[in-house]
């Protein structure tokens, strides 16, 4: 077997194993051959945002790359160096803008120099990271950890008009390890209801909803209209702001689904993780898994093993000498851990 040639298999998960394993590569100098990408989705192989993402990582590190097509279910991806500068990057669809931020960012961390980003596409898509959850749950981490990070909104793009633009600042730094047994005390809870092009009543009726449940009586509320030619799009976005990290929480507002629902739909999770009495939520926990890799260790309680969390850790494992340990807690949860291999 040659060491440096990491084989996946990317049939049991999503782009997540596909973008994980491209960051790695780039950081690590080990090339990748994936096959099966995104293999049981309804639509096989890479979509526009994993493409870009393909593409992006290619540009940064100067990779030769074969399968870089749309619908391709393999992939082949030779690393170079990777160079800090200033890229530009556009999606062409309402795919994740963040998410390709997330495949780049890990890597412009052991660039040479420091990197501008730009990327377009979508900023508020359901089933990815919305930009407000990287803004203040995700990046402040990272920060904690010592990366050096500027992010900024410059425009929304919700599905399906897309649209959307990140402005990020990235400059090469070393990661430390960062443990989160606890959250910690609450300090504040917030909600925001995003409006582009949708009747201001849809906002109204969120928050009132947001205000009637129990632990949000005394959420500071804020209804936010975007300028209509960002939309139409709506989301609702949770905050709990506590000792140790902000959790965020979103919802968006889709026809035929009243804002009542929206609100409960959010409300819902930010329920399922303070009553799982863990430290960090479940999507928070699959994108933390990385940058605590590269930091040689780390640990936190979540929820549930997701198939995010589980998929991730095999990708983590097969590029780094690290090992992630999974143990049920007593009062429900995971404790995951990573130690150095
Ligand atoms: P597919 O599943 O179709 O391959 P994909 O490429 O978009 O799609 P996934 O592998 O499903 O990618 O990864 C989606 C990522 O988005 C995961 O890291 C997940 O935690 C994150 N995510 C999804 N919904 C949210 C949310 N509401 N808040 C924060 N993160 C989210």
């Amino acid at each position: 077997m040659n060491k440096d040639l990491i084989e996946l298999d990317g049939a049991d998960g999503g782009g997540q194993i596909l973008r994980s394993a491209l960051s790695l590569s780039m950081i690590t100098g080990k090339a990748l051959r994936i096959v099966n990408i995104r293999g049981r989705r309804s639509r096989p192989g890479l979509l526009r945002q994993h493409l870009t993402a393909v593409r992006a990582a290619a540009e940064v590190c100067g990779a030769t790359v074969q399968g870089d097509e749309l619908g391709a279910r393999s992939l082949t991806f030779r690393p170079g160096a990777v160079r800090g500068g200033d890229y530009r990057f556009a999606i062409g669809s309402a795919g994740s803008a963040v998410l390709v931020l997330q495949t780049l960012l890990p890597a412009l961390l052991f660039a040479d120099g420091p990197s501008n980003l730009a990327i377009t596409g979508g900023t508020h898509n359901p089933l990815a990271p919305p930009a407000d959850f990287i803004e203040r749950s995700w990046l402040p981490l990272l920060r904690r950890m010592g990366a050096t990070v500027d992010f900024a909104l410059l425009r929304h793009g919700f599905m399906p008009a897309g649209g959307g633009e990140l402005r990020v600042r990235v400059a090469p730094g070393e990661l430390r390890p960062l443990h989160l047994p606890e959250a910690g005390t609450v300090l504040s809870r917030s909600a925001r209801a995003l409006l582009a092009a949708i009747p201001g009543h849809v906002g109204d009726r969120e928050l009132e909803k947001v205000k009637r449940h129990q632990d949000w009586r005394a959420a500071s509320v804020q209804v936010v209209r975007l300028p209509e030619d960002q939309g139409p799009g709506n989301a609702l976005l949770l905050e709990i702001a506590c000792e140790q990290l902000t959790l965020a929480f979103c919802a968006f507002g889709q026809p035929g689904v009243s804002a009542e629902r929206v609100a409960s739909q959010a409300l819902r999770q930010a329920d399922d993780w303070r009553r799982s009495g863990t430290s960090v939520e479940e999507h928070l926990a699959d994108q933390l898994l990385l940058p605590l890799a590269l930091a040689g260790g780390g640990s936190f309680t979540t929820p549930v093993a997701s198939d995010h969390l589980l998929s991730n850790r095999t990708v983590i494992e097969a590029f780094l000498p690290v090992r992630i340990a999974f143990e049920a807690r007593h009062a429900g949860g995971q404790h995951i851990r990573i130690t150095p291999a």
